[in-house]
């Protein structure tokens, strides 16, 4: 098989290593005689695979001591419709502050409205998303349950550099499906955060939940109990069963994380991976990305050709140099390459190598 460089959105590439382990422990993990797809999930082999999961992600991400972390299924748009069953209920006569910087947040603000009053406390529509709103143009609600974030817009390719200054008393909930464990975050400045796993932690199926203590028990009693925050965290993430198999491959892609010095040197890495792509981009007029500098996003980069009739011919030449999954979500079109943890930087030369020749450079 040639070499090739998976640029998909996600589910995306997984490190090779993670699929080679997985490959040989497929029919029998470590002895036991057994796939890790026919373990109990209360039997002691995935038991010890999950907790060890727990623990390095722990690590990984530093989570504070009053965090608890959950393995829950649903996606992140289960997570639109949990978050507001878990959280809306803090306050009386809920409202839900949003910054709408593109298509997940949108999505994330229409869903809450089915649970509660929506404020959108910012928008950058006009802008086309290119942007994250300037903080001190964001009208907050006085008294909101919480507000909610997409600190990485995969569509749009707009990405917080930190996270905003809110008043101590309003949670941030944030999406970070698509950038989580690519850069250092600091917790303990949100309430909540939940990432669906199949973008930068592993397989689908399993969503990443990581909640503040103080903030577990204030859902509806409409809220499922297999979604009820404190009800996983009481059991574990065991209260129902839980993806076992995402779980495990997830486990392997934190211990490749931590093997290569963890979330500080993918950081690095991450960094120069998005600085060479956007210089090629930015080189001429060929190519644009439409994003403002300040907030272009490392994992997402989505492109357009100047002469939009060229870009099936684009396409065609990527995949005959093994670059796949360039093509843009379609709701915006044109292009975009995902560049996750697991995409080495030898995938980003080669991309960049292409664009340079299609260009004509
Ligand atoms: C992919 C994605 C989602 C949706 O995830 P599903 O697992 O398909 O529900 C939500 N938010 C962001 C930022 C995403 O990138």
């Amino acid at each position: 098989m040639t070499q090739i460089f998976n640029f998909s959105a996600g589910p995306a590439v997984l490190p090779k290593e993670v699929l080679q382990q997985a490959a040989h422990d497929m029919l029998d993990w470590h002895g036991s005689g057994m796939s890790v797809m026919e373990m109990s999930h209360r039997g002691p082999e995935f038991s010890s695979i999950h907790r060890q999961a727990m623990i390095d992600l722990r690590e990984l991400l530093n989570v504070p001591a009053n965090y608890k972390i959950l393995f829950q299924q649903g996606g992140g748009l289960g997570q639109n419709a949990i978050v507001p069953l878990n959280l809306a209920g803090r306050r009386p006569d809920p409202v839900i502050d949003f910054v709408h910087t593109g298509t997940w947040s949108g999505k994330s603000a229409k869903e809450a409205a089915r649970f509660a009053r929506v404020n959108i406390a910012a928008s950058s529509e006009l802008d086309h998303f290119t942007r994250v709103p300037a903080r001190d143009t964001w009208r907050l609600s006085d008294d909101a349950s919480y507000l909610h974030i997409c600190t990485n817009e995969t569509i749009d390719g707009v990405e917080y550099p930190d996270a905003p200054d809110v008043p101590a008393d309003l949670p941030i909930v944030a999406d970070m499906s698509s950038h989580i464990l690519s850069r250092q975050i600091d917790i303990s400045k949100y309430g909540v955060i939940f990432a669906g796993a199949q973008k930068n932690i592993g397989p689908a199926g399993l969503t990443l939940v990581i909640v503040r203590e103080d903030l577990l028990d204030f859902a509806s009693p409409q809220c499922p109990s297999a979604f009820h925050w404190k009800t996983c965290a009481e059991h574990d993430s065991l209260y129902n069963t839980p993806p076992t198999y995402a779980i495990y491959i997830a486990g392997l892609v934190f211990a490749w994380l931590k093997q290569r010095g963890g979330v500080a040197a993918m950081e690095v890495i991450n960094i120069e991976k998005a600085r060479l792509l956007y210089a090629a981009l930015d080189a001429d007029d060929f190519y644009a990305n439409r994003v403002d500098p300040a907030y272009r996003s490392r994992m997402n980069i989505p492109f357009y050709l100047r002469d939009e009739s060229l870009n099936e011919q684009f396409l065609a030449g990527a995949k005959e140099r093994g670059l796949l999954q360039l093509k843009g979500h379609k709701s915006v079109g044109g292009m975009r390459a995902s560049i996750y943890n697991a995409m080495p930087i030898e995938g980003v030369q080669a991309l960049v190598d292409y664009l340079n020749t299609f260009a004509g450079r």
